[in-house]
């Protein structure tokens, strides 16, 4: 096993970075969080043994309100249930709110822990299997069709909580929170289990690049050979691959992991990849509306809405916006390709892990929708700076102090994680998530091309950091091959 990687580093969008002149702070460029990396490929490859250590962030989700007071999603019920009171809402809106986390519960249970076994460590059922697995229109509704605007319409009454909790399904889609199948991907983030907690996020200790690290020691160990710097040119199906510097790599089997566009341009014209899989490649939407800003801080800011509360914001993944029919307009005028803040994200991981920062600073990450990647008027690289202060703006509404706690930002737009990471479009998923490409209609692991074979977040269960994508593929090659194998990415 052979793994050639076209950057200096390992870990594609899951990785880590000294972006800053004080180079003792380690960044998250992307990802930031973990919450559906499977237990089974924890277990299997012994991850903890090769360094991977997590933390649940606690509350999960805190957000300060349009108007004064906050919400907040604690790991335990009854924590939620005493801060909401604390908060003024009624107990019908905080039962609504259980019924609403229920639903999703019920899909994960049926789709993970059903009699027909546990869909995301298998190849992708189709959609008559999905719903005979669901078995409830509602729950089908959620997987394949509604708005999250409509799931959260059904439970609860309060424009608060809803306000709240609206952006769960948009995250990394170019959708607003009326448009159809966004229930879905608050869903695809709900599907994991954290340290047997259900479905959390937490920190990953050092940061997520942790987690592909452990993943390549995992592999050194059992052999593989990893070879950083080393873009792939060419593959060449049956016979291996064509590196960017003219050398050739012999193998039979080849697993790509980089995105379907990208894997297009490497395939060229080659005979071996039928039509109809050329076309769908072609038609594979990576448009992506996501900007990510990492921001070495002095200190924390305040956020005063969470003073008196007992609860310190910067320990929650913490929601800002400007709220939901902004958030569709914000989609809207992306679409026309003009920026616009409708949902952001917000993560400190130094509230839990002081080994990314220098002694007494902070960092924080702001996961912000929806920017476009081409823009209406000028360009990123005039615009950056520009863009990266609107969103500033957002956060500065509800943590005034903010700009004085900046030290050094880093800022990527859609271009910036197309060059950098090499995602197409910069989509952090490798592709859009909603019910057209999830499912049997993303890719599969196996492919029609010899020798070939996919495994990543293209390909099912889809975009984060899971690990089961990879481990179907393997097994795809070990049911299917006998020869040694190359990976690419
Ligand atoms: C901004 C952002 C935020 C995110 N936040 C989260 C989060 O908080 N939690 C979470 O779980 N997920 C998050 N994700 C998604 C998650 O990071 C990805 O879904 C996951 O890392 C995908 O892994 P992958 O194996 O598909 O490879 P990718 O990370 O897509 O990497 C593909 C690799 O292929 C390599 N490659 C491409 N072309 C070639 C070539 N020609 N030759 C050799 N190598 C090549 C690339 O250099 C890259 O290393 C985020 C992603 C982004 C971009």
């Amino acid at each position: 096993m052979l793994v050639l990687e076209r950057r200096e580093q390992l870990g594609g969008a899951c990785t880590l970075e000294r972006p800053f002149a004080d180079r003792r702070y380690l960044i998250s460029p992307c990802a930031y969080v973990v919450g559906l990396l499977d237990k089974l490929v924890v277990d299997e490859l012994e991850l903890g043994r090769h360094g991977y250590r997590v933390t649940p962030a606690d509350p999960n989700l805190w957000c300060p309100l349009p108007g004064g007071g906050s919400f907040a999603q604690f790991l335990e019920r009854g924590r939620t249930t005493a801060y909401l009171r604390e908060q003024g809402f009624a107990d019908r809106e905080i039962e609504g709110l259980f019924a609403y986390e229920e639903a999703f519960e019920r899909c994960r249970r049926a789709l993970r822990y059903g009699p027909a076994g546990d869909t995301w460590r298998s190849p992708s059922p189709d959609r008559d299997e999905v719903e005979r697995m669901l078995g409830d229109e509602e729950l089908i509704s959620i997987v394949f069709e509604e708005s999250i605007a409509e799931t959260l319409d059904r439970y609860i009454g309060d424009e608060r909580i809803k306000h709240a909790l609206f952006g769960q399904g948009l995250i990394g889609t170019f959708a607003g929170p009326r448009d159809a199948g966004t229930a879905s991907i608050k869903l695809m983030h709900h599907q994991g289990d954290l340290l047997g907690l259900g479905s959390v996020w937490g920190f990953v200790e050092g940061g997520m690049g942790r987690v592909s690290f452990a993943i390549a020691q995992a592999a050194l160990e059992a052999g593989a050979e990893i070879a950083a710097g080393v873009p792939v040119a060419r593959i060449r199906p049956g016979e291996g691959v064509e590196l960017e510097s003219g050398e050739g790599v012999r193998a039979r089997v080849v697993v790509c992991n980089a995105d379907p566009k990208r894997l297009l341009a490497m395939l060229g014209d080659s005979d071996a990849v039928p039509g109809d899989y050329r076309e769908r490649l072609e038609r594979w939407d990576t448009e992506s509306p996501v900007m990510k800003l990492n921001l070495a801080l002095g200190r924390m800011p305040s956020f005063p809405a969470a003073v008196g509360t007992g609860v310190e914001a910067h320990r929650a993944m913490v929601t800002v916006t400007p709220g939901l029919d902004a958030a569709q307009e914000a989609v809207a005028a992306c679409r026309r390709g003009e920026p616009a803040l409708g949902f952001a994200e917000l993560y400190f991981q130094s509230a839990y892990d002081d080994s990314v920062v220098p002694p007494g600073r902070e960092v924080m990450s702001v996961f912000a929708q929806y920017a476009p990647y081409a823009l209406a008027a000028g360009d990123w690289d005039s615009r950056r700076e520009e863009l990266a202060d609107a969103v500033i703006d957002a956060v500065a509404v509800h943590a005034p102090d903010i700009r004085d706690c900046i030290e050094e930002a880093q800022v990527l737009g859609p271009p910036d994680i197309e060059r950098r990471i090499g995602l197409t479009g910069g989509h952090i998923f490798q592709g859009e998530a909603l019910p057209r490409q999830m499912w049997d209609r993303r890719l599969e692991a196996a492919t029609p091309v010899e020798g070939l074979y996919l495994c990543g977040a293209a390909t099912h269960p889809g975009g984060s950091v899971i690990g089961l994508n990879g481990r179907i593929a393997a097994m795809r090659v070990l049911e299917r091959e006998r020869d040694p194998v190359l990976e690419i990415g």
